[in-house]
């Protein structure tokens, strides 16, 4: 792996916001700020086409700081609100769709989200919590730690889904174009050319579903430039969470590794993450994320094969995580006992 942008890799390394800055002739980046110490930035993108039309890829944290640097980027560009076309959220985490209000507000925008991550922002959140108490009664919690278990229920604070659902004006579907005409921009000399056989016969962005972070979360890819917005399915410095969404009837475990996979065709793309910063070789990047969690389907096998009957609980304790078992609490308690659910249900 090779960071792309010394400003974003040394921002990361700080914890600091690196200024907005151009990808390519059309697509540019903007960090924007977050208030969680463990993850203070997330990435927006604006790709501009051919008629001046601009494109926002996640629209970031909600605040009205991030909002004026929104503004800022678009007079840098020498744009204004009322050119902002589209509005592409890779998926529903708090983070990333943050600012769609603000953009349905202030600018002309369409809003588009992955239709399944779309159904999931509508899910009766009384009904997931019913869902999520019965699984976790499932997992053989010892009675003193049951009660953290129903706190903050799901996910981590900048996880959640926004309270009110945002209802998007399209819905996403796997190898959507997002109807973007870019143009023929001969870019830095990495960018190729329509019908290279790269899955696309067109200059715009065409939609990955890559599900596992969350069940509808996508990647978007620009095969003009080749850049790939990868949301958080890929992140160069963090393991993202899985199954941080809807809960559906397939592992996301498996469906997250099968994901990193259907972006293999893009490993000699750049990729441009929600947060860290902008890097090429993704192959490596793709082959360390697998790893990770192969190696736990791995331990939870491994136990399971002395204990065939031990339960969720029992398992988890003894598997390795990164934090150390003995310092989950809450939220990511929770998670951390999910995933090994998943990961033992591959096991069987
Ligand atoms: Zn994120």
């Amino acid at each position: 792996m090779k960071a792309t942008s010394t400003a974003l890799f040394e921002a990361e390394g700080a914890g600091t916001l690196a200024p907005f800055e151009q990808v390519r002739p059309n697509v540019w980046a903007l960090p924007l700020a977050m208030p969680m110490k463990h993850l203070p930035v997330v990435l927006s993108y604006l790709v501009v086409d051919v008629s001046g039309g601009v494109h926002v890829i996640d629209p970031g944290w909600d605040s009205d700081e991030n909002w004026q640097r929104v503004l800022d980027a678009l007079e840098h560009l020498g744009s204004s609100p009322s050119r902002v076309v589209s509005v592409t959220i890779t998926h529903l985490h708090r983070d990333h769709i943050g600012m769609a209000a603000r953009y349905r507000a202030q600018t002309p925008a369409r809003l588009q989200l992955s239709r399944i991550d779309q159904l999931a922002l509508n899910v009766d959140p009384r009904e997931a919590l019913r869902a999520a108490r019965v699984q976790v009664d499932s997992w053989g919690v010892p009675d003193d730690r049951r009660a953290e278990l129903d706190v903050n229920f799901g996910a981590e604070a900048e996880s959640a889904p926004v309270e009110a659902p945002l209802q998007s004006d399209v819905l996403l579907d796997e190898g959507d174009d997002l109807g973007i005409d870019l143009g023929d921009h001969p870019g830095d000399g990495l960018g190729t050319h329509p019908g290279d056989g790269l899955g696309t016969d067109s200059t715009g962005i065409r939609v990955v579903l890559t599900p596992g972070h969350t069940s509808g979360s996508v990647c978007l890819a620009l095969p003009g430039e080749k850049v790939l917005f990868t949301g958080d399915h890929v992140l160069p410095t963090i393991f993202s969470g899985l199954g941080l969404g809807a809960q559906t009837p397939s592992n996301p475990v498996t469906d997250y590794l099968e994901a990193l996979d259907t972006i293999a065709i893009y490993d000699d793309y750049e990729v441009l993450p929600g947060h860290g910063y902008r890097f090429t070789g993704l192959a490596e990047r793709r082959a360390e994320l697998a790893e990770h969690h192969l190696r736990r389907s791995r331990e939870a096998a491994a136990v399971l094969a002395d204990d065939p009957s031990a339960s969720v609980w029992s398992v988890a304790s003894r598997l390795h995580w990164t934090a150390g078992w003995n310092n989950l609490q809450g939220p990511m308690l929770r998670s951390a006992l999910a995933q090994t659910a998943w990961h033992m249900e591959r096991a069987r």
